[in-house]
């Protein structure tokens, strides 16, 4: 038996945490309030929003395999309707998504929590630069110097810039993690008191300063009689937002919103913006989970597979598996 602290609450830390639980002792530690990380889901007036990731697909059977009890439990769905693009302001097409569309019940977050199990998880705690290696324990503090407890291995499952953080150069010099470089996104959350009317749940845009709008009212689990709708805009897009005060970040991406896809939010009820500083990789890395046994450090994440939901969850199954097999 290991004692275990994972760092991070999103899906690679939840997707460890219920797999090393079996046979190590198990800390999780989120700096924010609760599961989700960049699956989270915010419930502000009423609406509920997943504001990062929309949804999810399956190829791999390993992966399928991990969701089945969620499934049965409910607390992962499809998320049926179709998909609209736009280009130039022009609605070309609605089409019906090639594989079935998946989303945590009633929202993302619920699925990373469920898939955390029972760990021992405390929220609010951003875990410091490990200090000094006492024999095989590094002993954890949080940013204020509170102690958190002392770890045969420390793994984390943060972004590569916010790993480096954490263990400074414990990671090798010239490790390809240190080069990896995210991009931003921005979501616009907005909601009106009644339904959706138009005949598609989601929509792609080409060429334009937004990426993708998800009608999330419409998902499993929501109230679909109000509209919850979330707009990501372009990496592009949010590098020229970066400095600016969010009631202009909202008008611009209002602006973009009826000009792009013909959607007027003016008379929304409610208009809120959310800063993904660190979205997506720049570029896939596909890199693999790192483990160095000698020194009880290890860490995983989208640079580890690819930046959608299914590789993140997979590159923890093999980091764990590596962990039990040592
Ligand atoms: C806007 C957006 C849209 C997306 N859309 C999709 C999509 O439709 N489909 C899809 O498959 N994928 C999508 N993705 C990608 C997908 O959400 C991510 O790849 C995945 O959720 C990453 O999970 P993770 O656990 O690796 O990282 P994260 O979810 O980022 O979790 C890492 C956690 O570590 C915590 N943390 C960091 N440092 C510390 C510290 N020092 N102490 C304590 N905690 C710390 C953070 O608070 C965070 O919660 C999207 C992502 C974004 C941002």
């Amino acid at each position: 038996m290991t004692r275990v602290a994972i760092v991070g609450g999103g899906l690679g830390g939840a997707a460890l945490a219920g797999a090393l639980a079996k046979h190590h002792e198990v800390a999780l530690f989120e700096k924010g309030r609760g599961f989700g990380g960049r699956m989270a889901t915010r419930q502000t007036a009423g609406y509920r929003f997943d504001h990062g990731a929309q949804y999810f697909t399956v190829e791999a059977p390993r992966f399928a395999a991990l969701l089945e009890p969620l499934r049965a439990a409910g607390v992962v769905a499809e998320w049926e309707g179709g998909e609209a693009l736009f280009r130039e302001g022009r609605r070309l097409d609605v089409t019906k998504p090639r594989r079935p569309r998946l989303v945590g019940v009633p929202g993302m977050s619920n699925l990373v929590q469920a898939l955390a199990g029972t760990v021992d998880a405390q929220f609010g705690v951003d875990v410091a630069l490990l200090a000094e290696r006492q024999g095989s324990l590094w002993a954890l503090s949080d940013v204020e110097g509170k102690p958190l407890g002392s770890f045969d291995l420390v793994i984390s499952t943060a972004t590569p810039r916010q790993t480096i953080g954490l263990f400074g150069d414990r990671v090798p010099v010239g490790h390809p993690l240190r080069a990896q470089r995210m991009v931003p996104c921005y979501a616009l959350m907005l909601g009106w008191d009644r339904p959706w009317k138009e005949d598609w749940v989601s929509a792609r845009i080409e060429g334009g300063k937004l990426g993708f709008i998800g009608v999330n009212s419409s998902k499993p689990g929501r109230d679909a009689t109000t509209t919850a709708l979330v707009v990501h805009t372009t990496p592009e897009m949010a590098e020229v937002l970066l400095d600016l005060a969010p009631d202009e970040i909202a008008r611009r991406v209002q602006t973009a919103l009826i000009e792009e896809a013909g959607i007027d939010a003016s008379d929304a009820a409610l208009s809120v913006v959310h800063r993904w500083k660190s979205a997506r990789m720049a570029h896939e890395a596909a890199l693999g989970p790192w483990f160095d046994v000698e020194q009880g450090l290890a860490a995983t994440g989208d640079w580890a597979g690819r930046s959608r939901v299914e590789h993140v969850a997979l590159a923890a199954l093999d980091l764990a598996a590596s962990i039990h097999s040592e």
